[in-house]
């Protein structure tokens, strides 16, 4: 399809998923603009992650969804890599008894040789404890830096857009921020990120739009400033 004019970095148009009988998330519409940092909330079992794997061709998907303007509606997740949109997935998915250099280049095969110099410069620049730990097989890191391995594996590629699915899960407070502030400067540096997290009251400080998910359907969009005028929301996530 054509490039329609505007476009947004990423749209999907009634992207539906479901396991079996169960329609996980019904027909959804949401953007990523360029250079936006959005975050998805909702309580558990809402449909988040179902909303990331569905967007990132992990789950069998309905809808539509279009990337700088062109359609790559069902095309698979290795090919969104090669477009530039990237996740990283709830649990790290990091290949334990790899080193953190295999995960990290593996994280680059869609790049020639020197670009993944130059990409893995960027990464250690984020995350210099992975050169620190370069040679150490990936299982033997805290989970603060399994969890910048995933990241820095997801930024091997080169991505516009990155997806993440909970990256402050079951870190220590300071480390789980220091996560989330990275991810501020990547969205400063111009990287689009969409971002579910359960830690509502960090990742509105750094989005500018937030997704609110309910039952497998966004149920609320708002600028993230909007939400402590919304007393029902702002009880909720901004404890
Ligand atoms: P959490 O915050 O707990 O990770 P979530 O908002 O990410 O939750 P999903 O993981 O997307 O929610 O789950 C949405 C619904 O789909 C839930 O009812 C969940 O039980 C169900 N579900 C998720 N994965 C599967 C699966 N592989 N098979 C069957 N049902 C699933």
């Amino acid at each position: 399809m054509a490039a329609t004019a505007q476009a947004h970095l990423f749209e999907a148009e009634g992207l539906a998923a479901s396991y079996g009988q169960v329609e996980a998330l019904k027909p959804t519409s949401f953007h990523v603009a360029d250079g936006e940092l959005v975050t998805v909330l909702g309580p558990n079992g809402a449909g988040k992650t179902t909303l990331l794997r569905a967007a990132t061709g992990l789950v069998p998907a309905r809808g539509r969804i279009h990337f700088q303007g062109r359609d790559i509606t069902g095309e698979p997740t290795h090919k969104l890599a090669r477009h530039g949109v990237v996740m990283v997935q709830e649990g790290r998915g990091l290949f334990g008894q790899m080193t953190v250099k295999e995960n990290l280049r593996l994280g680059a095969y869609t790049r020639d040789a020197g670009a993944v110099e130059q990409q893995l410069a960027i990464v250690f620049g984020l995350f210099p404890r992975l050169k620190e730990r370069y040679m150490q097989v990936s299982s033997s890191l805290s989970g603060g830096e399994q969890q910048m391995l995933a990241i820095g594996r997801a930024l091997m590629a080169a991505p516009k857009l990155l997806m993440l699915d909970e990256p402050s899960l079951g870190l220590a407070p300071r480390v789980a921020m220091e996560i989330l502030e990275t991810l501020g400067q990547l969205n400063k540096q111009g990287l689009g990120i969409l971002l579910v997290e359960q830690k509502a009251p960090l990742a509105l400080k750094l989005a500018k739009r937030v997704y609110v998910v309910s039952l497998g359907r966004i149920v609320a969009e708002l600028a993230a400033h909007e939400i402590k005028s919304h007393h029902d929301l702002a009880r909720y996530y901004l404890h």
